[in-house]
């Protein structure tokens, strides 16, 4: 692990009624360390990283932040929740404001930035994510993998402590993927702790500190990506890379 822990899950549960979506979870993840999640739809991935923001509440178990409980609810949760940046699949950005004013928007709401600072630092984030001269322009007149680079530097905008990623590729055209994924090898470069859920192997083998393989509510391994790749443990795990690779 690469420095101190910053999200730690220790026995985690989740139900959806009767579905157990989330098993005895136990995931430590460190300071500037690059976590790949990956598994079969359905295996509680997106419900992890949910929990992690508290967007989903838990059974049982704890999920901590630098040491600290999440919070229950209030102005704590979102600062929490503002430290916690998350890139979702649908780039879900505010299709009536620019791309700028997107950005903005919750350094000012929430970390009470005055709009000068926030618009200032709105375009060095775009120009870090390739996207200075399209600040004035509104997300339909963006491609999709422009879209998803804009959502990324909304969430860098709140300067969070980690950033989730939940299948941020996956709605996109083939030939979009790799601009996004560009930005995100950048980012762990850059050091920013990270956990990816994706399909995209060769993200995982370049950019990963580890590769945790989740299957049916549990974390079935959670290995390097050279051990998980060339040598998995589980048959669930071999099973599913000689579908995907
Ligand atoms: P993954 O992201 O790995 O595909 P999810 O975390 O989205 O998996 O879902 C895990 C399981 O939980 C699936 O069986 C899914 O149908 C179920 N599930 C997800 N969200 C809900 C919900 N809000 N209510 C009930 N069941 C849900
Ligand atoms: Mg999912």
């Amino acid at each position: 692990m690469a420095g101190e822990a910053l999200i730690e899950m220790r026995g985690v549960n989740k139900y959806f009624g009767q579905l157990h979506v989330l098993q005895d979870i136990n995931l430590t993840v460190g300071r500037g360390e690059v976590v790949v999640i990956i598994g079969p739809s359905g295996g509680g991935k997106s419900t992890l990283c949910r929990a992690i923001n508290r967007l989903e509440a838990i059974e049982s178990g704890s999920i901590t932040l630098a040491g600290k409980p999440l919070p229950e609810e209030g102005r704590a949760l979102a600062q929490m929740r503002a430290d916690v940046g998350m890139v979702f699949q649908t780039f879900n950005l505010f299709a009536h404001k620019t791309v700028l004013a997107n950005v903005m928007l919750a350094p000012v709401k929430v970390r009470k930035k005055s709009k000068d600072e926030a618009a200032r630092r709105a375009r060095e984030l775009l120009d870090r994510v390739g996207l200075a001269s399209q600040a004035d322009k509104y997300p339909a007149q963006l491609s999709g993998g422009q879209q998803q680079r804009v959502a990324i530097a909304r969430a860098l905008a709140m300067d969070p402590q980690a950033l989730l990623f939940d299948e941020p590729t996956s709605a996109l055209d083939p030939e979009m993927i790799n601009e996004v994924l560009e930005v995100m090898q950048q980012l762990a470069r850059e050091g920013m702790t990270m956990v990816v859920v994706t399909h995209e192997m060769g993200f995982a083998r370049s950019a990963a500190n580890r590769v945790v393989f989740m299957a049916d509510g549990r974390i079935v391994e959670d290995r390097t990506p050279e051990a998980f790749f060339t040598a998995p443990e589980s048959d669930r795990a071999r099973g599913f890379l000689s579908k995907i690779l």
